[in-house]
């Protein structure tokens, strides 16, 4: 009995968050109001930082963070190679460059040597405005190497933090550690508001300028119209912004899911430890690795390595097991390659390590029986 397919990412959503969306369908205020005040008020909380502001995508908020900081036409911002499209495409929507940087064959984060030697030596390093790294899996960059690079050359670090929340560097939550960090909650990811994502800095200026640039370059938005003393039909344009406010549907749900946060994460690093435990020794497979016991991952991945990477993936799929692979290197796709005339040998690290990552499930509502079912079918795979 194969028994029903386990797909390879499923998002929690209880009762309490379908309670929340009801009840403001029924209320009508469905876009940005009361709960998402509650939810960027909750974020703000549960972190601990100045600023927590709320937008209806992960990339919309990489945008707003990279205006923030005042990213110009022809600048420079250092991208891992092994990420999604949105870290790098967002730097194009200032027709400026993202650099890639090759990743670390351990953590397959960016590879901090290699950071340093293209802030020192590229051609363009003058220009370099600002380093994106990226928390692959849930497990925080090598921050402290990379926060003294950036410092030194008052350069900005702007986290992509897709895959992040909730993690900690030592003692201290990501969010907290470079200039301004972006959270998504796209429905794969550990938190989900269906599309969302929130925008995290201790900066005033930055967080005010965020403010005005996600919803119309407004002065005041529909909600703060409704509560203030000032006429609510009266608003200034203050800049050419866009439409990036997140509604109240999405922080409906987003208020539940992050007051189970923990509790997801628990699941998550019990399921990582089953993982573990199980799929050590092994043959042919490699597990992922640690790079400080004293951090907390996010565990929103876990990404094996396999030799026979695309022959794994179709047996999973056989026995009915969803599974992924992040990432295909941007550098080896057709418009990220032929814009800037890249080799696939150019990054070789990520090129090695693309053709044999495989991501298994990693879910909250994975059961344990779903668990050694995916575990018994990856040790008789690997036995064939
Ligand atoms: C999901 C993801 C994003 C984009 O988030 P959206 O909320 O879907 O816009 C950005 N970067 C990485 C690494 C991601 O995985």
């Amino acid at each position: 009995m194969r028994g029903s397919f386990i797909p390879f990412a499923l998002p929690d959503i209880g009762q309490e968050e379908i309670d929340e969306v009801v009840d403001s369908l029924k209320n009508g205020w469905l876009t940005t109001g009361p709960k998402t005040k509650k939810f960027e008020e909750d974020f703000k909380n549960f972190l601990g930082c100045r600023h927590a502001l709320a937008v209806n995508s992960g990339t919309s908020g990489l945008h707003l963070a990279l205006d923030a900081i005042g990213l110009q036409r022809g600048d420079k911002v250092i991208v891992p190679v092994n990420t999604f499209t949105a870290t790098a495409e967002v730097v194009r929507y200032f027709d400026a460059d993202p650099i890639f940087c090759d990743i670390d064959a351990e953590t397959f984060n960016i590879d901090v040597a290699k950071l340093q030697d293209t802030l020192n030596h590229h051609p363009d390093r003058n220009r370099i405005k600002a380093i994106m790294p990226v928390h692959l899996a849930g497990q925080v960059c090598d921050m402290g190497p990379i926060l003294k690079l950036a410092r030194e050359r008052g350069i900005f670090i702007i986290e992509d933090a897709a895959h992040a929340f909730p993690a900690k560097w030592n003692e201290t939550f990501v969010g907290l550690i470079g200039d301004i960090t972006v959270f998504s909650f796209y429905p794969t990811k550990t938190l989900a508001t269906a599309e969302g994502g929130m925008v995290v800095t201790n900066s005033d200026r930055f967080a005010e300028r965020i403010k005005l640039m996600r919803q119309h370059g407004l002065d005041r938005d529909g909600w703060d119209r409704q509560s203030s003393s000032r006429p609510s039909w009266h608003y200034s344009v203050m800049a050419a912004g866009y439409k990036y406010n997140m509604n109240d549907l999405s922080a409906s749900i987003g208020i539940h899911q992050l007051a189970k946060a923990d509790k997801f994460l628990a699941r998550r690093q019990q399921v990582a430890s089953i993982y573990r435990q199980e799929l050590s020794g092994v043959k042919g497979l490699t597990l992922p690795s640690i790079r400080s016991e004293k951090d907390v991952h996010a565990y929103h991945l876990f990404i094996i390595k396999v030799e026979e990477r695309d022959q794994f993936i179709e047996r999973m799929k056989e026995y009915g097991i969803g599974t992924s692979v992040h990432f295909i290197p941007l550098h080896l796709h057709p418009y990220w390659k032929e814009l800037y005339k890249h080799q696939d040998e150019d990054f070789p690290v990520a090129l090695a390590t693309f053709k044999q990552v495989v991501s298994l499930p990693i879910y909250t509502r994975l059961t344990n029986s779903q668990v050694t079912k995916i575990v018994d079918t990856i040790k008789k795979i690997m036995r064939e």
